[in-house]
């Protein structure tokens, strides 16, 4: 039985690192691995790069419309012992789909690291969508909030210029431009540093002020 497997975290939450050491723990058993990563990602390049500075050469640097079930492709990942995927929120869902197929018709197990939200505090894209609707297996990599609060992070908050916010794009890879980065935090200091000026958190603020 081979299933296809969601470890999702928040931004900083050791998802490369966790990659490295399973593509390692296979090697060191003398099983060939695969490992896969959306071109959308341009960090790294052709590479996926720890927090560590650990590095490692992807097999398979997927373009945004590339089908994985191409003989060129196949012939990349059929005798592979797993397959591991990095970044997998910026994947397509129809790519998500023949994962899954991979997985369940020919009996590879799939393992797939990222991001379940974006900066928006939404779903982070179809694929991720897709993936929480047909994992066979999902788990979280906990992480900390930034602020050492000591809560766990669930969203990847952006900041651009040092000011907190969730407007834009929702792909701006961190940096790509010198002024965005993003940062883990739990929801309490999401409320506090990113949605201070939302209509609920004003609605409710008002309401508690006026029945003090
Ligand atoms: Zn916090």
């Amino acid at each position: 039985m081979a299933n296809l497997i969601f470890k999702y975290s928040a931004m900083n939450g050791g998802k490369t690192i966790n990659i490295l050491q399973t593509a390692h723990n296979y090697e060191e058993n003398n099983f060939k691995i695969t490992i896969i990563k959306s071109k959308i990602d341009t960090k790294g390049k052709d590479s996926i790069i720890s927090r560590n500075g650990e590095a490692r050469k992807v097999d398979i640097l997927l373009r945004e419309n590339e089908s994985l079930l191409t003989e060129g492709n196949y012939k990349k990942y059929y005798t592979s012992k797993v397959i591991l995927v990095d970044e997998v929120e910026m994947l397509s869902e129809s790519q998500i789909e023949e994962l899954w197929t991979i997985a369940h018709l020919i009996k590879i197990p799939v393992i797939t690291y990222g991001l379940k939200s974006n900066f928006t505090g939404n779903i982070f894209s179809p694929a991720v969508a897709k993936l929480f609707a047909v994992a066979d297996d999902i788990s979280e990599i906990g992480s900390s909030c930034l602020c050492l609060c000591g809560k766990k992070a669930i969203f990847n908050s952006r900041r651009v210029n040092g000011v907190f916010t969730d407007q834009g794009e929702t792909v701006v890879i961190d940096g790509s431009t010198s002024d965005v980065e993003y940062v883990p935090l739990c929801g309490d200091c999401y409320l506090k540093y990113v949605k201070i000026k939302d209509k609920h958190v004003k609605k409710l603020t008002d309401l508690v002020n006026k029945v003090l």
